[in-house]
């Protein structure tokens, strides 16, 4: 059986709504009692754990020691609104921080790796792409003693050039992704992909989730609303309302946040110059994150993607097939 048939056979899931301990639980009919519990919309919370002057500003620095406290700040808000979230742990973290990846496990929550080196996909060769992926891999479920199966791209750096590496993905064990902003960005993204869950075809006839993060349709556009810097500079009610509206087109919102967001004190303690232009978009408005984030949590209901999969994986339509030429979205029938 290939690893992820298992999404659409009797499956094995982690229940942590029901207890704090990330058993595995393999009954059939508890699966199914859980199914029952979820008439209600539901939204995911992704959290990518980096050090923000390694990630962000240059890829040579070390890891530091910020990225621990923030991380346990964020768990403590998720303990205090009993949310599990799915966390995409950077490789170079695991191995600076080796226990931080069996702290985040330990309170309940998915582990994803975000990579090793947080270096774009476009800027590093297949190879280099795999080695780094495999390496994350084993990295954290050597730590952590679990399969890894989630995956997120540094800078959601997977775009219409680079879709045929979802293959390595499928390859190493990855059942979902959430690596592909259906968005135009000077960085990343790949406008016209679809908005919401789907599924990738692979050659070796394995599928892979794909969880695009959140957007709203403006007209012909669609636009980033849930995650990082949309989630700190936009009001609120901004954020709210997008997650009302992505629910009443009956999909569900991917939101997505970094521990170094709650870091009010990050930029007095830097040692490093930071252009103009970053001190702007990245510190700006952090301090209204930890509120946003508390009542988020609270007014909608998350759940992670592992869980996400065993849900909607049956219901999801495969929109990309990497067996067909050109590789792209639509080639799927
Ligand atoms: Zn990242």
């Amino acid at each position: 059986m290939s690893v992820s048939n298992a999404l659409f056979e009797p499956i094995e899931f982690r229940d942590p709504l029901r207890t704090r301990q990330r058993a595995v639980v393999k009954e059939v009919d508890q699966r199914a009692a859980w199914r029952n519990e979820m008439t209600e919309p539901f939204h995911l919370l992704t959290v990518d754990v980096e050090d923000w002057p390694q990630s962000t500003l240059n890829h040579s620095l070390p890891i530091g020691h910020r990225v621990v406290a923030n991380t346990r700040a964020l768990l403590e808000l998720m303990n205090d609104a009993n949310v599990y979230a799915t966390f995409f742990v950077l490789g170079k973290v695991a191995e600076k921080h080796p226990t931080l990846a069996c702290e985040i496990a330990a309170a309940g929550h998915e582990l994803g790796t975000h990579g090793y080196s947080h270096e774009s996909i476009e800027a590093i060769p297949k190879a280099r792409f795999r080695e780094e992926l495999r390496r994350s891999v084993d990295l954290l479920r050597q730590q952590t003693g679990q399969p890894v199966i989630g995956h997120r791209a540094a800078d959601f750096s997977i775009s219409r050039h680079s879709l045929h590496l979802l293959e390595c993905l499928s390859d190493e064990g990855i059942i979902y992704d959430s690596s592909i902003f259906p968005i135009y960005h000077p960085r990343y993204g790949i406008p016209g992909a679809p908005r919401e869950p789907h599924l990738v075809r692979c050659m070796s006839k394995s599928m892979v989730v794909e969880f695009p993060p959140a957007t709203l349709k403006l007209r012909r556009l669609a636009v980033p609303v849930a995650g990082g810097g949309y989630l700190r500079w936009f009001p609120y009610w901004v954020t709210k309302l997008a997650l009302k509206k992505i629910q009443g087109e009956g999909s569900l919102a991917t939101c997505y946040m970094h521990p170094y967001e709650l870091d009010t004190a990050e930029r007095e303690h830097l040692p490093y110059p930071v252009p103009f232009t970053l001190r702007w978009t990245q510190f700006a408005n952090r301090r209204s994150v930890k509120s946003k984030l508390i009542r988020l949590l609270k007014e909608f209901r998350f759940i992670t993607m592992e869980q996400a999969c065993g849900l909607l994986a049956c219901k999801l339509r495969v929109a990309l097939d990497l067996g067909k030429q050109p590789i792209a979205y639509g080639n799927a029938t």
